[in-house]
């Protein structure tokens, strides 16, 4: 599904990913873990597309295509999603005219037709009811006032809408409490657990991945995977640190 050959990628000149290979596999969850400014999220915004991070080596194909030639909303469109560690907060557009649109801007992209309001709505309501989210957040502004884990349950409804085939999560584990971690555990596996679809964890710590278990556990240090194993090397991580494995 995603195949990164030797990716390096700069921003503002500096040098970030240095070499990156990574290979994935329909039907498989990836953990990325790894020290503080690695190259971690950035990572996550190259593939994403986001303005300033510059490819100068290597390739990543999605499905076939060359990723790196798609304008960001065609990598959504062709089932890449990304969930960032800080999410957006937009005042003055509502959850569900926000998710709407996202979703319609994505179905236009794959000559779909979009969905009435009706229509999402009830695919809204059933993601949120999924999450145990009371509607009332669908109606609230984009993520303005949220706590930290209604973000995080937000960005899994979000997910969950948009049915991508590849999701990129990054330390979406961060600042959750253990009820919160589970929900957003359990809606990683409901939504993205399939043969036909992959994930990207990005992640500093081991608990998340209690509840979705990594096929494969890749270590990033200095801008390249430096170690792969099984969700055993999770373990060995969060016993011995990066610095005794990652170099
Ligand atoms: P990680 O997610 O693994 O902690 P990042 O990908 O966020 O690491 O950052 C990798 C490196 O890139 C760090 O040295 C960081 O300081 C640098 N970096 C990230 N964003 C920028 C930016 N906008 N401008 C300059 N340097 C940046
Ligand atoms: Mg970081
Ligand atoms: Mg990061």
């Amino acid at each position: 599904m995603l195949q990164i050959t030797n990716l390096h990628a700069e921003i503002d000149g500096k040098p970030i990913l240095k070499g990156l290979s990574l290979s994935i596999n329909a039907g498989e969850v990836h953990a990325i873990m790894g020290p503080n400014g690695a190259g971690k999220s950035t990572l996550g915004y190259v593939l994403g597309g986001r303005p300033g991070y510059d490819v100068t080596e290597g390739s990543v194909s999605f499905d076939g295509t060359d990723l790196l030639e798609l304008e960001p909303h065609e990598r959504a469109a062709a089932g890449l999603f990304l969930g960032f560690q800080y999410p957006v907060e937009i005042p003055g557009i509502s959850n569900v005219q926000f998710l709407r649109e996202s979703l319609n801007a994505q179905r236009k992209g794959r000559d779909e037709a979009p969905l009435s309001g009706g229509e999402f709505l009830k695919v809204a309501r059933a993601q949120a009811d999924a999450l145990g989210m009371d509607y009332d957040m669908l109606k609230r502004p984009v993520n303005v006032g949220f706590s930290g884990g209604e973000k995080k349950r937000n960005e899994m409804v979000q997910m969950g809408i948009i049915n991508p085939k590849l999701a990129i999560l990054d330390e979406t584990d961060s600042g959750l409490d253990i009820d919160a971690l589970r929900i957003v555990g359990d809606g990683i596996n409901r939504i993205m657990r399939a043969p036909d679809k992959a994930v990207i964890l990005i992640t500093h710590y081991q608990r998340l991945l209690e509840y979705v278990e990594p096929d494969f556990v890749h270590v990033l240090a200095d801008g390249r995977i430096t170690r792969t194993g099984g969700p055993e090397l999770a373990i060995e991580l969060e016993r011995e640190g990066y610095g005794a494995i990652a170099a």
